[in-house]
């Protein structure tokens, strides 16, 4: 049905009906995200990494929602397996200076790549300057080069010092460096031969020669981890397909007290992701097949998007665009679209569809960035855009990026105008 007839058709309806009719919708669209957000923030999903097969049971969860929701598996299979390297921290995660205890997440980060230790490490306060010049191979043992970035430095110097602690830690001895940076974690498939850890720096933390850890590490190789689709024909046949994708992983847990919710990163997109499929699936495209895609290894490296792009799997020339999405949990000033100025048309198309809804104050262009999983697909040529939102909730990669920290501001908002953008090409 052409849009002017459809128009015609809803302008005959009474209002209380329509009124009704879209409120139970986007009751729907928002009650059905944040119920899926909450579900994989939980902690029975161990905060989506390798700890307790976190990451594993997430994938689980969405084949089978795909599956309830109706989505067809692509090309006989409802995930794609691969392996990776990961550093992972399962039980104990101690830190304490004397009788003080250090809380996880909050007073401390274990490095990602750090080594595990059980024992007291004396304390040898360097410089930059001394860390820089720091000669490898003269270390005493059971010491932790300790660290105090302070105000003077500049954060290009800081991250200078960091690489070098790095190395240091790697092959060397310990190293405790203080901080008043927000504490930011990560995932890592590399491991240091000796610990590291990030401290908050407070002064009292500063005075103290000796460190207490017990921290348990396990490095895991080889790791089996799964990409999910779910396939949603085109209504006349077509060999066009577009793939919209959303990572499922987070970071997991730094011992067995503190795990990474990730609830804007990225239960928020997977939520939009299940949302846009539930809706597609009741309505197919016309001229594109969809392949909804919830990638698994994003946060270690796009380890997830890297292994299907390279598959085989997906014929690269088949896709006519990758909408990648991650981060959708608030948008109260508006969204970002990543590759927006190397595929112009598809952003302003998203641009002139937003102005006639509008879902967004502001849809930001960006260029090329390797910050999420398009980034595979646009080095092969594919049109690709990665849309993430932007708001006051700045709890990135900390155990504050919490289910109850999401104001889902625009989500339905913005539900509806991916819906439209699917249904333009
Ligand atoms: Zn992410």
């Amino acid at each position: 049905m052409p849009n002017r007839i459809v128009g015609l058709f809803f302008l005959l309806l009474p209002l209380s009906f329509f009124g009704q009719e879209a409120e139970k919708a986007a009751n729907s669209v928002l009650s059905y995200a944040r119920n899926f957000t909450s579900t994989l923030c939980s902690p029975e999903y161990e905060g989506r990494g390798y700890v307790n097969h976190g990451c594993r049971k997430a994938g689980a969860l969405i084949v089978d929602e795909f599956k309830r929701n109706g989505l067809l598996p692509y090309l006989g299979n409802y995930d794609q397996a691969f392996n990776l390297n990961v550093n992972t921290f399962p039980n104990q995660c101690k830190v304490k200076f004397g009788l003080r205890k250090l809380k996880p997440g909050r007073d401390y980060l274990v490095h990602p790549s750090s080594a595990g230790y059980k024992g007291v490490l004396s304390l040898k306060s360097m410089s930059a300057a001394e860390i820089m010049n720091y000669r490898m191979g003269t270390a005493p043992s059971k010491t932790a080069i300790a660290f105090v970035a302070g105000k003077v430095l500049s954060g290009d110097s800081v991250k200078l010092v960091r690489s070098k602690l790095e190395k240091i830690a790697q092959t060397e001895c310990a190293v405790v460096e203080y901080t008043r940076e927000k504490l930011t974690w990560s995932v890592s498939k590399q491991r240091f031969k000796f610990p590291y850890i990030t401290c908050f720096d407070t002064l009292q933390r500063r005075k103290d020669s000796k460190i207490n850890v017990n921290i348990d590490n396990d490095f895991l190789s080889r790791y089996e981890v799964r990409n999910c689709f779910g396939w949603v024909p085109s209504v006349n046949p077509s060999d066009s397909i577009i793939v919209v994708s959303a990572h499922y992983d987070h970071l997991g847990r730094m011992g067995k007290k503190t795990y990474f919710p990730g609830a804007n990163d990225n239960a928020s997109g997977v939520a939009m992701l299940m949302s846009l499929s539930r809706a597609i699936q009741q309505q197919p495209l016309q001229n594109h097949s969809v392949l909804f895609v919830a990638f698994a290894g994003e946060e270690i490296g796009l380890e997830g998007s890297f292994a299907l792009v390279e598959s085989g799997i997906l014929d690269l020339k088949k896709i006519s665009m990758v909408l990648n999405l991650d981060i959708l949990g608030s948008g109260e000033e508006g969204i970002t679209v990543v590759n927006g100025s190397v595929f112009p048309q598809f952003y302003h198309r998203l641009v002139q569809l937003n102005e006639s809804i509008p879902a967004v104050p502001v849809v930001k262009p960006r260029g090329r960035a390797a910050n999420s999983d398009h980034y595979p697909f646009s080095e092969k040529g594919v049109p690709s855009l990665f849309v993430y939102t932007m708001g006051p909730n700045k709890n990135y990669h900390d155990i504050h990026d919490r289910y109850e920290n999401l104001s889902f501001d625009r989500f339905e908002s913005l539900h509806y105008l991916f819906v439209r953008f699917l249904n333009r090409f």
